[in-house]
């Protein structure tokens, strides 16, 4: 594997490979994962904010030994008029290993991996509203850590599932680990086309019996003037409480990729719950992405 650029480019035992990458990592002391990549060096792109993702791929970077610098865009030639692919060719006579790029545009990654004659490995830190892939591989290793088998679940996505590419993301992998079921929520223009057949009638019968709710945020910066979606009143009937809650199993659990927007899609209540398992999701980032950074460069 020299990139990852979309994460149905992964098979099931891929995926399955990584997590168990990921398990090993959680039980190896730092100093000496610091060994496995000493002297290789990577960049991050980011043209568009983060928090969680960024910081993740920087800790497992050094986690593994490998120098990161993160580029601030703000002040970066581009600014000046440079073209993107001027501006990686130029970084890349650098000698990097690894690209970890944000875009606001879909697929530019698979562009610059096409402008770098495939030389350097580059990770896709999100494109637009398309994949999201190691935030997708970062919520199915939660998901297994959690229920172990994929065959007999139900994962109750809720929230805009046009503009997010977390969810994209996660339905691939899913479908990939053939996962029991999966059922949406969400006002009908925000459902992509492609996935309508998997829209419930209601909030309920999303969630009725699921193992897994995943609540996503409204991305209103991506919103065009033909989502005429209103928050005012999103938490009262796409917001996720603990009464909403009780229609799940006992067991299932509460993800969100962050950032949350408390008391619009999740109350305060459930994110701070027993059963949410949003920080162990930001944990597992950093484990999956030096699985995954380990992976590319061995
Ligand atoms: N952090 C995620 C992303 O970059 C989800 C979000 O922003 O809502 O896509």
């Amino acid at each position: 594997m020299k990139h990852l650029l979309d994460i149905k480019a992964l098979s099931a035992s891929d995926i399955h490979a990584l997590f168990e990458q990921a398990r090993q990592f959680k039980n190896t002391p730092i100093k000496q994962s610091q060994k496995l990549h000493q002297g290789r060096s990577a960049m991050a792109l980011f043209f568009e904010n983060s928090t969680r993702t960024l910081t993740s791929f920087q800790l497992a970077c050094q986690r593994l030994g490998i120098d990161i610098t993160a580029l601030n865009i703000e002040h970066s030639s581009t600014k000046k008029g440079e073209t993107l692919r001027d501006t990686l060719l130029t970084l890349n006579a650098m000698q990097t290993d690894l690209f970890i790029v944000r875009h606001s545009q879909n697929n530019i990654q698979q562009s610059m991996a096409e402008w770098l004659n495939h030389q350097t490995s580059i990770i896709n830190a999100g494109d637009g509203t398309n994949q999201h892939p190691t935030q997708g591989l970062l919520d199915l290793y939660t998901i297994w850590q959690h229920k172990k088998a994929f065959e007999n679940l139900k994962v109750a996505i809720i929230g805009d599932l046009k503009h997010s590419r977390v969810a994209n993301s996660l339905m691939d992998g899913l479908t990939t680990l053939n996962v029991g079921e999966i059922k949406l929520y969400a006002p009908e223009a925000l459902i992509p086309e492609s996935r309508k057949t998997w829209l419930a009638d209601d909030m309920k019968s999303c969630i009725q019996d699921a193992d897994v709710v995943v609540m996503l945020r409204i991305q209103k910066e991506r919103f065009t003037a033909e989502d005429p979606i209103s928050i005012e009143n999103w938490h009262q009937h796409y917001g996720l409480n603990q009464e909403r809650l009780q229609w799940a199993k006992e067991d299932a659990i509460v993800m969100h990729p962050g950032p949350i927007n408390r008391g619009i899609e999740i109350a305060d209540e459930v994110a701070d719950g027993l059963q949410s398992v949003i920080l162990e999701q930001v944990k597992n980032g950093v484990l999956m992405r030096q699985a995954l950074i380990h992976q590319l460069l061995s």
